[in-house]
């Protein structure tokens, strides 16, 4: 199905270093990225993963680039699209929006009552590759929201200007971060679809289906 086609795939949590010791993140587990990026290959894509700090092996086939923070995942997913000949790119990994504006050469000793972080903006990956004027991949991005899920997933779409976007509700007890379940919705410009509760490695075969079909559609 996804022969001759090339799959980019950003998974995982970003690692946002405080100094050498200490650091931000957060709970993604990494394997909805990790499942979608072998069902891709299972398809016949030749898969690319660039993954945060997860505990996870690298999918049979998939070529896999591990980094830790916002900007060495920024940097690795623009060089693989100007290197090799990306068609899809898949933006699963939950990418910090803040960065320590200073990261401390030493490990930060305990000395005040008070210690202030000055945080700043990490870019928007997936926004990033959505807006490039050549070698544009089709662009999906992923959503975990608490409320208004519909509402805020096509917020999303729009405003990044995604292909598809894939949105889950992560205040569901059973689903989403760590979980092996998960319950989404996928949408499109033109079309929405809920997708019955399934485990990761099911719906990574069902997303990749769904972003094949719509690649087709749209040539067609
Ligand atoms: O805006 P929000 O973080 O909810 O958007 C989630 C989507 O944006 C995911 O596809 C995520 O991988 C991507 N993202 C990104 N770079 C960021 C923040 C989010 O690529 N700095």
């Amino acid at each position: 199905m996804l022969s001759q086609r090339s799959v980019l795939i950003t998974a995982g949590p970003t690692w946002e270093a405080i100094d050498p010791v200490r650091g931000i993140t957060n709970h993604s587990s990494g394997k909805m990225g990790y499942a979608l990026a072998h069902s891709a290959a299972q398809l016949g894509a030749k898969v690319y993963l660039i993954s945060g700090p997860v505990c996870l092996d690298s999918p049979d086939g998939v070529f896999t680039t591990k980094i830790e923070s916002a900007l060495q995942m920024y940097q690795s997913v623009h060089q693989h699209i100007q290197k090799f000949k990306i068609d899809i790119f898949i933006s699963v990994a939950a990418v910090a929006d803040y960065r320590p504006a200073e990261s401390a050469k030493q490990k930060i000793k305990k000395s005040n009552d008070e210690l202030t972080l000055k945080l700043i903006k990490n870019p928007d990956i997936v926004a990033s590759v959505a807006k490039l004027d050549i070698n544009r991949p089709y662009t999906v991005g992923f959503a975990a929201e608490t409320q208004h899920l519909e509402r805020h997933t096509r917020d999303k779409l729009i405003a990044k200007n995604l292909d598809m976007i894939v949105g889950n509700d992560v205040n569901q007890q059973d689903t989403g971060f760590g979980s092996d379940l998960n319950e989404v919705i996928i949408m499109t410009k033109n079309q929405t679809f809920t997708l019955a509760k399934q485990n990761k490695s099911q719906l990574a075969d069902t997303i990749i289906t769904a972003i094949s079909n719509n690649i087709k559609e749209n040539i067609s």
